[in-house]
Order: C-alpha cells, then structure tokens, then sequence
C-alpha cells in the first residue's frame, strides 16, 4: 500500500472520531465537506499517477442531463448552501422534480432532463459542493458523450477508478453514519432537493432519526448505492 492508500476501515474510523452520538447539521455538513476533499485528493492522484487521457472539461456539461442519485449528507450539504442564496433554483428544482417524478428508471434513462444546478453556459452552480456522482463520472470520449445525450443508445466509456475510489469513501462515511443510527438511502436529487428546500426542517429532521427524505427514495434497488458491505474493506 502507497503512503496515499488507507484502508476504508482507518477513513470510517476517522470520520466516527469526528463524529458525536448526536451531530449538529453543522457537523454533518463539516463531515461531508471532508469527505469530498478526500475523494477529490483520491482523484487528483489518480490524474497525476496515471495520466488518463479524459474528456471531460469546464463547459461541457453533456452528463448533466440524466438521473442523480444522492445521499441525505449530501442534499442537506447542497440545501444548505443554496438556501440563503437569491436564485431561482428552489423554483427549477421544483420545475425538474415535477418532470422526473413520475418517470420510471427506464423513462429517466431514456428522457434527458437537465440538472437544476446547469447554467446555460453548460457550466455547475454548486461545483464545490457537488454530489458524489458528479465527481467520479470522467469520460474518455466528448463525441460518445454527446451521441448519449442525443440519441440515448450509444453508452458512455468511463474511468473506472475514479468512480470505485470514489464510492469507497464515500461509503465510509454512510457506514460511518449508520454506527451511529443515521441511516441513508439512494435518493433521487431532483426530488430530495425539493424536499429540503420547502421543508428546511428536512435535514434536523433527519438527524433525529426521522426518514425525512422518504419521498425521495429511488424507486428500485438497481439504482442503490448504499452498499455497507462493500464500504468497510478495502482499499482506495
Ligand atoms: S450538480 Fe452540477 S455537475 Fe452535477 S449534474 Fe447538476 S449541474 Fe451537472
């Protein structure tokens, strides 16, 4: 193991260590912000040791027409930036929610709907708090980026790396929750973010026990990305 590597096991341990039995949203919200910078230091390794040949640049925003799938840490982190800002994003993510509701897994994939958060210049209103899934997905091919999002057939080749780095971590930090009876589920973003925005109790809520983010619940378990399993062993 490289002095970079550590075990899932050693993460989870030092997220609990900074977690109490009963988390404020502040601390949850600290949490998660270092769990992203520990999946963005994992990537920016993996950039710098094995010089991947990506596609993927500022701007380009072709993967931001599909299904996000999301954690509670992470809606409450993106609610929690966005609430006091004057923007129209409560109203698009409402706007989106009320698209994508009723789709199924097979109309989601097949229907591209843009992200609230996507900019007409294709670039991300909440870059630096982005979800997971935002951060993993690179693409070794812009033209097979954009066949998918015109024609939804071809499929996209991606780095596996990034995204398997970046789902151990991340399932460190839900195993890590789950000790302490937090327990998270794979949500839909357009959904859960339109249920901490119009609740913004949503997210305390949740910290006390309560699934306040029911609704938002993926509709089918092909989709679910809790996996506490795989989360505590290995390493990244
Ligand atoms: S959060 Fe940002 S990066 Fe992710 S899908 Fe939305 S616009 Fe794209």
């Amino acid at each position: 193991m490289t002095p970079e590597q550590k075990s899932i096991n050693e993460l989870k341990s030092t997220i609990l260590s900074e977690l109490s039995e009963a988390p404020s949203l502040g601390d949850l919200i600290f949490i998660t912000q270092n769990t992203y910078m520990t999946i963005d230091h994992h990537i920016d390794l993996w950039k710098a040791n094995d010089n991947p040949s990506f596609a993927c640049q500022s701007g380009c925003g072709h993967c931001c027409f599909q299904a996000v799938w999301v954690t509670e840490p992470e809606v409450i982190l993106l609610a929690e930036a966005i609430r006091n800002q004057d923007s129209p994003l409560l109203k698009r993510a409402a706007e989106m929610n009320e698209i994508t509701k009723s789709m199924d897994l097979e109309e989601r994939k097949n229907t591209p709907v843009a992200c609230p958060f996507l900019y007409e210049d294709k670039t991300c209103f909440v870059y630096e708090v982005r979800p997971v899934a935002c951060r993993f997905v690179y693409s070794n091919d812009e033209t097979a980026c954009i066949n998918d999002l015109q024609n939804r057939t071809e499929g996209v080749g991606v780095f596996s790396r990034p995204i398997d780095q970046a789902n151990q971590i991340r399932s460190a930090l839900v195993s890590a929750l789950y000790d302490i009876d937090l327990h998270c589920h794979t949500l839909d973003l357009n959904a859960a973010l339109t249920i901490a925005m119009v609740d913004p109790s949503a997210g305390e809520r949740w910290l006390n026990g309560e699934n306040s983010f029911e609704k938002a619940i993926a509709p089918d378990q092909t989709v679910d990305i809790i996996d506490l399993s795989r989360g505590v062993t290995g390493d990244i």
